[in-house]
């Protein structure tokens, strides 16, 4: 018996949802990936709303998951828009230490961005302050030289460009109103569809098909067994474009 294609639905089409999304698109072989996003564009709340800044490190534990994920995801990152043409402006930061009282905090930050590898952190007096950013007044600042700054709407396109390459989807204008268990699958309802999934994929799965670095198929064990009073496996997808004018789509998605 050949393995279940699984579809997965992820609900969000902001950043973390597209990285997801694309991440396992790439990664998990056979899988369909669907990504349901209520608006009519990606990107619009906080991805779009965010300072921008490429963080690289500073403040984190030395060691940690926090540490190690923020410093080499800075550094794919920005990998990722050299290659996309994605402008990535490295144009530096201090972070300002207003009074004295502030500075051993400081020092303890700029031992962190040593320890997590941050290249060219270095203490600075208030004249090299006044000299880099004439706006900022403090006793002492740490400058981190590489941190920069992108815009993540475009980073998410990106993504979403990737995501349908291989073979995933982006709706629209697709709000998840309810999630709903039925048998061994899920039904999830948007504004204007329903879409069944009959097996409901394992998180420990996913998370391990996420963390693999070679593409891999879910194993059999992955999926729940499909419900006995599945629907016929009927796959229809409403093209996205359509969306808007649909007043009731009815999505049907097999495990197969
Ligand atoms: C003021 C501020 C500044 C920040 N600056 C930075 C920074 O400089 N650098 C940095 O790395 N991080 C920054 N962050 C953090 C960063 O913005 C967030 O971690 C990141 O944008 C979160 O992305 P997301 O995809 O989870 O959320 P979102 O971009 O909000 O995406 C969630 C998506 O889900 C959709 N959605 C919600 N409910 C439904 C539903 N029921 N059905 C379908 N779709 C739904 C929404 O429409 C939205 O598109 C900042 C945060 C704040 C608050």
């Amino acid at each position: 018996m050949s393995s279940p294609s699984p579809v997965i639905v992820v609900v969000g089409g902001g950043i973390l949802g597209l990285a997801s999304a694309r991440a396992l698109a790439q990664r998990v072989t056979g899988a369909r990936v669907l990504v349901l996003e209520k608006e009519n564009r990606i990107g619009v709340h906080q991805t779009g709303r965010a300072s921008g800044v490429v963080h690289s490190g500073v403040y984190y534990t030395p060691g940690s998951l926090k540490a190690r994920l923020c410093t080499r995801g800075a550094r794919e990152l920005i990998e990722f828009c050299e290659r996309r043409g994605i402008p990535f402006q490295r144009c530096g930061k201090v972070i300002v230490a207003t009074g004295d009282d502030e500075i051993p905090r400081l020092e303890e930050l700029h031992r962190r961005a040593a320890a997590n590898g941050v290249e060219g952190a270095e203490l600075i007096g208030r004249e090299r302050l006044a000299e880099l950013e004439p706006h900022a007044a403090g006793v002492r600042a740490l400058h981190v030289p590489t941190t920069g700054i992108v815009d993540f709407v475009r980073v998410a396109q990106a993504y979403a460009d990737d995501l349908r390459k291989a073979g995933g989807e982006v709706l629209l204008g697709h709000e998840v109103t309810a999630m709903a268990s039925r048998g061994s699958g899920v039904l999830v309802t948007t504004g204007v569809a329903e879409i069944f999934l009959a097996a409901a994929v394992k998180r420990s799965a996913l998370r391990d098909a996420m963390t693999t670095s070679a593409p891999s198929r879910l194993a059999n064990s992955a999926v729940a067994k499909p419900m006995p009073d599945a629907p016929p496996r009927t796959t229809t997808f409403a093209p996205a474009s359509c969306i808007d004018d649909a007043p009731s789509v009815r999505l049907l998605v097999s495990d197969h």
